[in-house]
């Protein structure tokens, strides 16, 4: 990985310019400008143009693009029972985490008489974008569904984009069997083979087939981010959740095998992935860095990790000391943050900007993937810094319930109907003025 020397600069006081850390130059506005034409034709032309799309870019032409009831029971009979196990496990631990996340309406009397209550109420439908480009995540579905059924959405709908099948295994123009398998497992019954903008586009506008959704979520590459911002306003999106990265804060503690695997079990995503390493140690970043050449090698998707790892969004960063790293790995705010160093529990409760934190040795970032419970939707580049991760939040509206007495609107109407004179809106003042008989009582 190429390096980055960053000690000796007093980055407390420089700050950190985010510029200067490597990062994939992932142009989403660029591609606002190739995606509106696909939303515009899923616009006007429905199922026919989602069609089209999937044929053009996944290579699959489609009879219909809703997935029949019988595939989603085939592929879970045909699942294998590990992979069920573990889907199952994973469905279990994600289930324990999002539960805690569900919100009890709160009160809170203001005044004698004025209450403002705090209603959570679910969005009534979502579209759940699971992808499946270079790779198939099944595990997606998980992190979708989950957090959805726990806010208690009322409908929920899937897409993922068809694949090409498998000649006597599977067939052709459907998602993955393993994501089919997933939805079947977690009890969701409407999928639909679609990829893309076009999916996004199918669950912003409707189709014949796809009622429109209100919310949509789930990680994908450039094409499904930048449709979720082209439609987001039409529809609510969670985070804009990229290609994925890791970023491992180290130091010489850390047994450089592990952190060159776990920075390789991102890079394996995409070659868009970012793994980056922060260290004061120069020998543990020598170490990972021939840790690195041969593992790669002996990889199944040597190619795209090698790819990964040597792109401009990678790359090993020295440092002075854990202070400086800390400023470091803040300014890049990491979908993944991974802390392996002495006390790393007192280091990671001072990290400030991370998707998720994983802590210490026995917490990889492919752990948080699957099975820890966490979700893995997370906000990528840079976004951190503002966005969370997916969660049962994300699928729930805050409505405000305002509840006040004669008495309790007496006392304070005088501040209204000032601050509506301060604002010259008259009128605002008036609604208040009309409630007793135009003279404005006076404050207590
Ligand atoms: P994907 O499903 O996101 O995208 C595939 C679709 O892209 C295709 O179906 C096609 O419709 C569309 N497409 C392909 N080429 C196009 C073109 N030239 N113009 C317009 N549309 C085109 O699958 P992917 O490509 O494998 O990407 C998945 C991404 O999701 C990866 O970058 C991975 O790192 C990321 N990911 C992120 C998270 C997270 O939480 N941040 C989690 C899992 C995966």
């Amino acid at each position: 990985m190429t390096r980055l020397d960053l000690r000796g600069r007093d980055l407390a006081a420089d700050g950190v310019e985010r510029e200067l850390l490597p990062r994939a130059e992932l142009d989403v506005e660029a591609a606002l400008e190739k995606v509106r034409p696909i939303c515009d034709a899923v616009h006007h032309r429905g199922t026919a143009a989602v069609i089209e799309y999937n044929e053009r870019f996944d290579g699959v032409r489609l009879e219909r693009v809703r997935v029949p009831a019988e595939a989603l029971d085939k592929a879970l009979a045909d699942l294998d029972p590990a992979v069920r196990a573990a889907l199952e496990e994973s469905i279990r631990r994600a289930r324990i985490v999002h539960r805690d996340q569900r919100r009890t309406d709160s009160t809170v009397r203001v005044v004698p008489g004025g209450t403002v209550t705090e209603r959570w109420v679910p969005v009534e439908r979502v579209g759940l974008y699971v992808p499946g480009g270079r790779a198939v995540y099944p595990s997606s579905v998980v992190m979708n569904v989950v957090p959805a059924q726990e806010a208690e959405v009322g409908s929920l709908a899937v897409a993922s984009p068809p694949q090409k099948g498998v000649p006597g295994h599977w067939a052709a123009g459907l998602p993955h069997p393993t994501i089919l398998a997933a939805c079947a497992l977690l009890g969701v019954d409407e999928v639909y083979a679609a990829g893309g903008a076009q999916a996004v586009a199918m669950f912003a506008y409707g189709t014949e087939e796809c009622a429109p959704v209100q919310l949509v979520t789930g990680p994908g590459n450039i094409w499904v981010a930048a449709a979720k911002r082209l439609l987001k306003g039409r529809i609510g999106i969670d985070s804009e959740a990229g290609p994925t990265e890791i970023a491992i804060l180290a130091d010489d503690t850390a047994d450089a095998r592990h952190v060159a695997a776990d920075l390789i079990s991102q890079a394996e995503h995409d070659t868009l992935a970012a793994a980056v390493l922060v260290t004061p140690s120069e020998a543990l970043a020598d170490a990972v860095d021939s840790e690195l050449t041969s593992q790669v090698a002996s990889t199944k998707h040597a190619e795209r990790i090698a790819e990964a790892l040597a792109g401009r969004q990678s790359g090993t960063i020295l440092v002075d000391d854990l202070d400086q790293g800390l400023a470091v790995v803040d300014a890049y705010a990491a979908e993944h943050l991974e802390i392996q160093t002495e006390n790393a529990a007192e280091v990671a409760a001072r990290v400030r900007n991370a998707g998720a934190v994983f802590v210490g040795p026995w917490a990889p970032v492919s752990l948080g993937d699957y099975c820890a419970g966490s979700n893995h939707v997370l906000p990528t580049g840079g976004c951190a810094c503002h966005s969370s991760g997916l969660s049962v939040q994300s699928f729930l509206r805050g409505i405000h319930v305002v509840d006040y007495t004669r008495d309790a609107l007496a006392d304070v109407a005088h501040h209204v109907v000032t601050l509506a004179e301060a604002e010259d809106l008259p009128a605002h003042g008036a609604a208040l003025k009309a409630r007793f008989d135009w003279k404005v009582p006076p404050g207590k």
